[in-house]
């Protein structure tokens, strides 16, 4: 068996432009404009791109779009003076702080002071409570970008046994708890695998779905996973660069060997990274209906 391909730069692609005619219809209806505002402390070149992608795909949609660089230098209470700003600033509806901060600021407090109502990125402790009760306002976005490919795949989630490999609060704890709500699209039996978990390959070998969100190349490999498993790879592992410099990606999934197995597959590159912005743009149209009261 070859995998079908699950495309996210495709279902990214969709999900935009239904998000496009909702935001023009927004603003002809109700007169609303979402706002995003993105900020970025320092000046790494990988936060950067990301920043700069999410400004490029909020001008697209018709979101509104700040962004504010400031100096590595900032101090702790200089930043949660801008964020307090923000919070209260009617034309912003998502506030999205872009990570890592530099290591004297404390990226805790900062993500904690970002008002729940506006936290796009769904890591405060307000929505992750949501989350867990299966009444989110936001869910974070790579998780939000996974269950979106699953279900536009038209994968079968309910009843599934669903292996989640890594235990992280952006990607794995979010991601089982989604599926296994009591709800549709969910209601699947999830397993989830970390670094002391006795036999990995006990668990994966059962899995009608794997999502490997480990970090690591060729984590998951064809002897661990069964004949039409569904695989979910959110890996992005840099493992080398090109003759000119390109840093040469994969994920945690060995993808030629495992393709044969599965019956459907992700990609990396491809796969689950064009989805993530394109979640915190729904996320941001969400908080902007809800601040409108119209969701
Ligand atoms: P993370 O915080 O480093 O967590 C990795 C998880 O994998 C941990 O729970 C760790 O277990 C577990 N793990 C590591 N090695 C393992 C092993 N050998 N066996 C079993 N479990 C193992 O990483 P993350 O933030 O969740 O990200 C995971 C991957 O997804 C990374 O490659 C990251 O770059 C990528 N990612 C992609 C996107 C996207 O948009 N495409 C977004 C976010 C992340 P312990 O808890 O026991 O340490």
């Amino acid at each position: 068996m070859t995998a079908q391909l699950i495309k996210g730069a495709e279902v990214a692609k969709q999900i935009r432009e239904e998000l496009a005619a909702e935001i023009a219809e927004l603003k002809a209806k109700h007169n609303v404009v979402p706002g995003l505002v993105t900020v970025l402390v320092g000046a790494d070149p990988a936060s950067q791109v990301y920043v700069g992608a999410k400004e490029k795909t909020s001008q697209e949609l018709g979101i509104y779009s700040e962004r504010h660089d400031i100096p590595t230098e900032t101090t702790q209470s200089e930043l949660l003076a801008l964020i307090d700003k923000l919070n209260k600033d009617p034309k912003i509806n998502g506030i999205l702080v872009q990570l890592p901060l530099p290591k004297h600021l404390n990226e805790t407090e900062v993500l904690y002071a970002i008002d729940p109502k506006k936290d796009v990125d769904g890591f405060h402790p307000v929505n992750v409570g949501k989350l867990m009760i299966g009444e989110p306002d936001y869910i974070p976005c790579t998780p939000h970008g996974i269950w979106q490919l699953l279900i536009r795949s038209g994968v079968q989630i309910e009843g599934a046994e669903v292996v989640v490999v890594g235990r992280s609060n952006i990607v794995g704890k979010p991601i089982a708890n989604i599926l296994l709500q009591k709800q549709k699209n969910a209601n699947a039996t999830v397993t989830v695998c970390h670094t002391r978990t006795r036999d990995m390959a006990f668990h994966t070998r059962r899995a009608d779905i794997v999502i490997a969100a480990v970090g690591k190349a060729k984590a998951i490999t064809a002897d661990m996973v069964k004949e039409g498993v569904v695989v979910i790879d959110v890996g992005v592992n840099e493992i080398g660069k090109t003759a000119d410099g390109k840093r040469i990606l994969a994920g945690d999934v060995d993808f030629e060997a495992v393709k044969e197995k599965a019956s459907a597959i992700t990609p990396v590159p491809g796969g689950v990274g064009p989805m993530t912005i394109t979640m915190l743009m729904m996320n941001t149209v969400r908080a902007a209906k809800l601040a409108a009261g119209l969701a």
